[in-house]
């Protein structure tokens, strides 16, 4: 165990590197929610499941076929010239994959990975413990990265560029300023959304990749990969009908194929087809789409409440009790491409499938 003392602005730690940095990394970046069936945010049910689950090698990660195109001549490249691999910001909406991605990239490249997320890491020292507890070559993995504190994110700018540490080693006039070199490593970044982002940090990623929301094709592969796992059989129609009702996310698909596998244990034959699917589905009340109660509340106060005007983010988080930023970064982007939400520059407004969903007949200015 390493203990030494830092200095980093003005503030002194006392770090016991191995177990700040482990203490630190231990922690997950994601809080157990309660558990509604399509809320696309990691719920403690799922951790359990993710684990079994979560693909461990490129070619198990399904899907996403530019981005992983992308990464195997990067991986392939570096692990020829014996280089490490350029920092890496990955963003999408919550369950598309990024912290799975991560742990691919660093298996494929033989590196270790350290998992961490951007709220974890409070302080300067934290940081500064994680990266001088860095090997040749391993992944460091940021989720959340743009909840990042400015100091923290001051820090690791000379850690991304030169792979260096400045420090002020002990007080007053002894007080000396060092720089620790650290060992070559790759900073993998996941966000929500990339305009979130200090424009600094952003520059400082070599390389930068959007996950987008996976067909309906993509989540059926994805499902009956984890019905084997699962040992649940599964007919491809059957998987299909999960995959319609994912909205368009793997943690999604995941979740509502174990209600399902639950459903056809007690209700049907323990074999997913189509029908059963569809009937386990409607039992968990699981819309056509795979909207949940926020979604269909959104759309009601566009309909409804609003008549089809364009509203205010901000009025429509105030009306639905949730922030802007979780109405943007994990409701709106589903909805829009289901084109069921559109911006414009006066606000958020429903469309004609908006009011063909609900059933309802659209006014004629829309
Ligand atoms: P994010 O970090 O974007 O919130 P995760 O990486 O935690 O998402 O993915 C959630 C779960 O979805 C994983 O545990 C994994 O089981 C599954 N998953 C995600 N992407 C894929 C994929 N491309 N292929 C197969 N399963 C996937």
């Amino acid at each position: 165990m390493n203990e030494y003392e830092v200095e980093i602005e003005g503030l002194v730690y006392h770090a016991e590197a191995e177990s700040a940095a482990e203490g630190l990394l231990g922690k997950g970046s994601h809080e157990a929610k309660p558990s509604r069936a399509v809320t696309p945010t990691l719920t403690e049910d799922d951790l359990a499941l993710d684990r079994s689950l979560r693909p461990k090698r490129l070619a198990e990660y399904l899907g996403q076929t530019k981005v992983k195109e992308a990464l195997s001549i990067l991986i392939e490249a570096v692990k020829q010239r014996n280089d490490v691999i350029d920092h890496i910001l990955l963003s999408g909406p919550p369950g598309l994959g990024k912290t799975t991605l991560a742990t691919v990239v660093a298996s494929e490249l033989g590196s270790k990975i350290k998992t961490t997320s951007g709220p974890a890491i409070e302080r300067t020292g934290d940081l500064a413990a994680i990266l001088t507890n860095l090997e040749e070559g391993d992944v460091l993995f940021i989720d959340e990265i743009h909840r990042l504190n400015r100091m923290v994110e001051e820090v690791l700018y000379p850690a991304l560029e030169d792979y260096a540490l400045d420090i002020v080693v002990g007080k007053g006039p002894a007080a000396r300023s060092i720089r620790l070199d650290l060992p070559r490593f790759t900073l993998i970044g996941a966000t929500t959304r990339t305009g979130l982002l200090t424009g600094p940090l952003r520059d400082r990623f070599g390389i930068a990749f959007r996950l987008d929301y996976y067909s309906f094709e993509e989540l059926a592969s994805i499902i009956r990969r984890s019905a084997l796992i699962l040992d649940v059989a599964i007919e491809p129609q059957g998987a299909l009908e999960i995959a319609r009702r994912s909205r368009g996310t793997p943690r999604l698909a995941n979740r509502l194929l174990k209600r399902v596998r639950d459903w056809v244990q007690v209700r049907g034959d323990g074999r997913i087809n189509e029908d059963a699917a569809a009937q386990a589905l409607s039992f968990f009340e699981v819309d056509s789409l795979g909207l949940d109660a926020t979604d269909n509340r959104i759309l009601q106060l566009l309909t409804v409440q609003f008549s089809g005007r364009p509203v205010g983010l901000s009025t429509l988080a105030s009306a639905l009790s949730e922030d802007p930023e979780t109405l943007e970064d994990v409701y709106e982007p589903y909805l829009m491409q289901q084109g069921l939400l559109v911006r414009t520059p006066k606000g958020r407004q429903a469309t004609r499938r908006t009011y063909e969903h609900l059933g309802m007949v659209a006014p004629e200015t829309i």
